[in-house]
């Protein structure tokens, strides 16, 4: 099989890899229906994250199970299934506290953009649709395998409820699915952080109230300014940069919450300042797998549509200008069709 993988900065090959085999009992084998390019794809993809060894990239998938090992028991072949980009056994004791995210047992999936892909722990990590979903489907099932899955943890961290503030801070797709999410969990007035105007307007129609333009300081002030000097109640860290971490903290009011979820590069926090700023902070990578059962629901029955966030999709062949266009920010998000 043909499949993406990162050789160093900006070399993205589509190339022959090993058909994925079961390796131990408790795998499953998975025909892609959809995979696509994460946000977080771009740090190697930039050189920022060097990478050692060529290295097979994509770890946001759904599709069919095609073998299962001999101890899975509950997925089976023929199910369409969504699962997180980190295997979990869904029964150790940070599962059972639902941060499957930080399972004893974690293994970070990689290699889903390929028309085949191994999920080590199935049992834990994979859960069923009742039925195979219809192609329009497709694009938002994807989604909560990791971006939405992290935009709804972004929004949960930050402690979300019904007539809050919220501050979405990044305008990839993680933070656009942050807003989504806010506005699910019924936040009153959600202020989007971004100076590009397509993805404005997706912030708008995933239930933006205010577009902030401004960055930094001047973000700050523009955020104080529009919460009458008080400070957002929920903030979304979508980026990981020091800037956008520093523009998170100081945008929270006094007693408000920073839900972080940006994967940190180079982020240095001064104790004293964090001290002062009297915020809760949270985040890490998502326990997608504890939202998976609920979102599927939500996508399932149309109360949600986070796919809109591909606004391209090509053939996996053409994986590498999914790669450019979003480095390029031509693209929010590449959906790729086996
Ligand atoms: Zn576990």
């Amino acid at each position: 099989m043909r499949g993406a993988v990162l050789y160093g900065p900006r070399d993205v090959r589509f190339e022959e890899r090993d058909v994925p085999r079961i390796t131990k009992p408790t795998d499953a084998i998975l025909r892609i229906s959809a995979a696509c390019v994460c946000g977080s794809d771009l740090w190697p993809y930039r050189g920022i994250q060097p990478i050692a060894q060529p290295t097979p990239m994509g770890h946001e998938y759904c599709g069919i199970v095609e073998e299962v090992g001999s101890a899975v028991t509950s997925v089976k072949p023929g199910q369409f299934v969504i699962g997180s980009f980190f295997a979990s056994d869904n029964t150790c004791p940070h599962c059972r506290f639902d941060y499957q995210s930080s399972c004893q047992q974690r293994e970070l999936v990689s290699g889903a953009q390929a028309p085949q892909l191994r999920v080590p722990l199935a049992d834990g990590t994979l859960v069923a649709t009742s039925a195979t979903p219809s192609n329009d489907l497709l694009p938002s099932l994807l989604t909560l395998s990791d971006v939405m899955g992290t935009g709804w943890f972004a929004a949960d961290a930050a402690n979300v409820k019904p007539g809050f503030t919220v501050l979405a801070v990044g305008d990839g797709a993680v933070g656009l699915l942050g807003v989504l999410s806010a506005q699910q969990m019924g936040a009153k007035r959600i202020i989007a952080m971004s100076r590009n105007e397509s993805r404005q307007k997706l912030a708008r129609e995933f239930g933006a109230t205010d577009i902030v333009t401004e960055r930094g300081e001047e973000g700050v002030a523009r955020i104080k300014e529009l919460t009458n000097g008080i400070g957002a109640d929920s903030v979304l860290e979508c980026v990981g940069t020091q800037e956008s971490m520093m523009q998170a903290i100081s945008s929270t009011r006094p007693g408000g919450h920073v839900g972080y979820v940006g994967v940190p590069h180079g982020v240095e926090l001064d104790g004293q300042e964090l001290f002062l700023a009297h915020v809760h902070l949270h985040g890490g990578p998502a326990p997608v797998r504890r939202y998976l059962p609920d979102l599927i629901d939500l996508v399932w029955n149309k109360k949600i549509n986070p796919g809109k966030v591909f606004d391209l999709t090509l053939p996996l062949d053409q994986v590498a200008e999914g790669y450019r266009a979003m480095d390029e920010r031509r693209a929010i998000k590449t959906l790729l069709r086996p």
